[in-house]
């Protein structure tokens, strides 16, 4: 049987400047872990051919599927600040493009296959635990409604991959609407090839903000664009009290997806500050350095498209501030309207982030889980039971005095409270990928390869909006002996 991906690949159609063509390296054993059918089959893949040991060489590496022209991208990028000029695929090979069952082209993308020209000092490799982390929270991320990249698959290798130990390698099979990030474009920038990065930006405008392409300058509207997904994206992020972690410019995606899942993480109990990376040294991908990261890193994209916006310098500089500044209230919009939705606030009054803010203060003051404060505010609607647990949580009279400012803010809403809480259980999870429970799935896996806890969290999280007592194990927040404070890249 030969197993048929429709690729149809546009990257591999760009100049040579773009990437390299390079081959997996073939792995000794693989096996497969975990497949997503349902996003196989919307992109038109059988996922029981992908099941077989064909299907399977095919997801590790070790066999290229038909029409398949697998190559590694180039790209740059600012590393906590710093500029790397060459950075690129290195332990990633895009297979191909597959336009999905609803028109849209998506990368079929192997990371941990092998070395590349990108590879540096690296192996090439991936271990498992990143592995799993990745599938883990990029699939619970698309179950919560934010725009990600996806997992296809999982497979481990039978290799080891020398870290500070040796650990199991896998493969993941990623998929994005593309790879193109920042660094793409900051890749084409510093070497002045004005031509490469013209090429690219009609790329992506084409593939991903096609209106721009009427717009009267094309390559503003494609800033405007990328200025507006960024900011409803890390509203969301900020909503959900997701941690990326790390913020460089070659893991922000042009496309407007969260991508590149290293030491990210979901924040247990509500504080502004919290760092989770254990190479974030000075918290500058803090929880509440987001936006204004994202902001700094948009900077860096605008600084590459100057040459396309205008001849005329001063000209261009102009238009890029312009679109920069467009950034602070297209967040504070989809942020508080993010927030709006957390709290059951159907109409848009004034003080709304105000209101907000002083519930988020109370809830850093008195250390309150992010997620489960949320989730009780709407539960408490209509049960009083939740909200006796919900005071317990903050100090009475605390919450007291933030519930008295909401109800007289309740006022002002037309819906009732049954309503109000239907509404806010879809925008406040019950189930988020919770460090503890990650990490408990990672080690067991790794050390006694056992996979019955990663496939109970990937599927306690499929549906986080949905009142499961059958799994509130992972809902509750870790004991202090739980507690997951740092995490790792494993790169
Ligand atoms: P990251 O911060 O994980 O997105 O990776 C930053 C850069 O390092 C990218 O160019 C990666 O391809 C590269 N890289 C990370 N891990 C490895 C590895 N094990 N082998 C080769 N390159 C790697
Ligand atoms: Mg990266």
């Amino acid at each position: 049987m030969t197993i048929r991906f429709p690729f149809d690949n546009s990257y591999a159609r760009l100049p040579e400047t773009f990437f390299a063509r390079v081959v997996p390296t073939p792995v000794k054993a693989p096996q497969l872990i975990k497949l997503n059918a349902p996003l196989a089959r919307e992109l038109g893949l059988d996922p029981e051919a992908l099941a077989t040991p064909e299907g399977v060489e095919i997801l590790a590496g070790r066999r290229i599927a038909e029409g398949s022209e697998p190559l590694a991208a180039a790209y740059a990028g600012h590393q906590f600040g710093n500029f790397v000029p060459q950075l690129g695929d290195g332990r990633a090979v895009l297979l191909g493009e597959i336009v999905d069952t609803a028109g849209t082209r998506r990368d079929v993308q192997l990371k941990g296959s092998g070395r590349t020209p990108y590879s540096r000092g690296g192996d090439g490799r991936a271990a498992l635990g990143p592995v799993l982390r990745e599938y883990i929270v990029s699939e619970a991320m698309a179950a919560l409604g934010v725009p990600t990249t996806r997992s296809l698959a999982a497979v481990t290798t039978g290799e080891f991959v020398l870290r500070e130990d040796a650990l199991p390698g896998a493969v993941l099979t990623r998929i994005a609407s593309s790879h193109i990030r920042v660094g793409t474009f900051q890749f084409f920038a510093v070497r002045r090839d004005e031509a490469s990065l013209r090429r690219l930006a009609d790329h992506v405008i084409a593939r991903h903000y096609p209106e721009a392409a009427s717009a009267p300058e094309p390559y503003r509207a494609l800033l405007d664009g990328v200025v507006a997904r960024q900011a409803r994206l890390i509203a969301q992020w900020m909503g959900l009290g997701f941690i990326h972690g790390v913020m460089n410019t070659d893991n922000m995606s042009v496309a407007g997806e969260t991508i590149d899942y290293g030491p990210c993480a979901f924040m247990d109990a509500y504080h502004p500050d919290t760092v989770f990376s254990s190479i974030d040294q000075f918290g500058r991908y803090a929880y509440a350095n987001q936006p204004g990261i994202a902001l700094w890193n948009l900077a860096r994209l605008a600084e590459c498209l100057l040459p396309l916006f205008s001849a005329d310098e001063d000209a261009s500089v102009a238009v890029a501030q312009e679109a920069l500044a467009a950034f602070a209230p297209l967040y504070a919009e989809a942020h508080v309207g993010v927030l709006r939705a957390k709290l059951g606030l159907f109409t848009a009054q004034e003080d709304d982030a105000a209101l907000a803010k002083d519930l988020l203060d109370r809830m850093a003051a008195a250390g309150a889980d992010f997620t489960l404060t949320f989730r009780r505010l709407a539960d408490a609607e209509t049960d009083p039971a939740a909200e006796a647990a919900l005071r317990a949580s903050f100090g009475e009279a605390d919450f007291d005095a933030w519930a008295q400012r909401r109800r007289a803010r309740l006022a002002l809403e037309p819906q009732d409270a049954a309503t109000r809480r239907d509404a806010m259980r879809r925008a406040d999870p019950a189930r988020i990928p919770r460090n503890h429970r990650v990490e408990e799935a990672i080690v067991a896996a790794v050390e006694r390869q056992d996979f019955a806890p990663f496939e109970a969290l990937v599927a306690a999280l499929a549906e986080p909006f949905e009142d499961r007592p059958d799994l509130a194990k992972y809902e509750e927040p870790p004991r202090p002996e739980e507690r997951v404070t740092a995490t790792f890249c494993g790169t």
